[in-house]
């Protein structure tokens, strides 16, 4: 009787003991690769497509550009404001903007007064910037019916500290470049990452049809994620810091023929 005991006990201890090394291998293999083929799946860009995205307050010429382009052709941008305090006094631009939202393009936040940061450290704290240019405008908006989600610099002037506080309370944070299909900095097959850059279709910057066709096809072959951004859109004759219709709607054409979808900033980025 006694020998049966521990015969039963040794079994017992045995099979629990092979658990363990069984569950312990699992552990430090298999569920291992899981995870990392998880991340990597995750994060990686499948299909290329195009971040097309507008800077500071031009409302008037979004809008009709909105009414004319992206919602007939089905295009969804971002529009990074600044100056916010304005539309509480100009219901008729933030009636604009709250449709435009509606549709389906981003509101997102510039700063409160377009500052340079850099500028603006000299003579005061990061912090006094998070809170009278960032968060006062993530709170107005707030107010005023925006989601402002992401982020970028006016300038494209940030600083490494300023983009780790940043990212505590933003999906994104954008700074600056040149939209050449050379400059690996407006192309990413990442979207877990979150310090973003995009290239610059103003008309000041010289870019030509041939330059956005390039910038595409590299999107298109890679399979990557392009950013571009502008300031205000112009019907015609563009200025300094406008995009003409023409141009916009080369880059819509060429998007269209490539198959590459418009996505705004936060469908893409930050998400994970
Ligand atoms: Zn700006």
């Amino acid at each position: 009787m006694e020998e049966n005991r521990k015969k039963i006990f040794k079994t017992f201890a045995l099979l629990v003991f092979c658990i363990l090394i069984i569950s312990y291998v699992y552990f430090l293999f298999y569920d291992k690769e899981n995870i990392s083929e998880v991340i990597s799946e995750d994060c990686r860009v499948e299909k290329g497509g195009v971040v097309l995205s507008f800077d500071d307050l031009s409302v008037e010429g979004w809008y009709a550009a909105h009414l004319d382009i992206f919602e007939p052709r089905g295009v969804k941008a971002t529009f990074y404001l600044t100056h916010l305090f304005k539309l509480e006094e100009d219901s008729e631009s933030l009636e604009k903007l709250l449709q435009m939202q509606d549709y389906g393009h981003e509101m997102a936040n510039h700063t409160m007064n377009h500052l340079n940061l850099k500028e603006f450290l000299l003579k005061n704290t990061l912090e006094e910037y998070l809170e009278k240019e960032v968060d006062s405008v993530y709170e107005l908006g707030k107010f005023l019916g925006l989601n402002l989600l992401s982020f970028s610099y006016p300038f494209g002037v940030g600083t490494e500290n300023a983009d780790m506080l940043l990212l505590e309370k933003y999906s994104s944070v954008r700074y600056t470049g040149t939209l050449t299909s050379k400059s690996n900095r407006i192309f990413t097959d990442n979207i877990c990452e979150r310090i973003l850059s995009a290239g610059s279709l103003d008309f000041r910057r010289g870019v030509s049809k041939k330059d956005i066709t390039e910038v595409l096809k590299r999107a298109k072959n890679e399979n990557l994620i392009v950013l571009m951004y502008g300031h205000s859109i112009a019907v015609e004759e563009p200025s300094n810091y406008s995009v003409s219709y023409e141009m916009l709607n080369h880059l819509i054409d060429e998007a269209e023929r490539l198959n590459l979808e418009f996505f705004t900033v936060s469908e893409v980025f930050g998400g994970n």
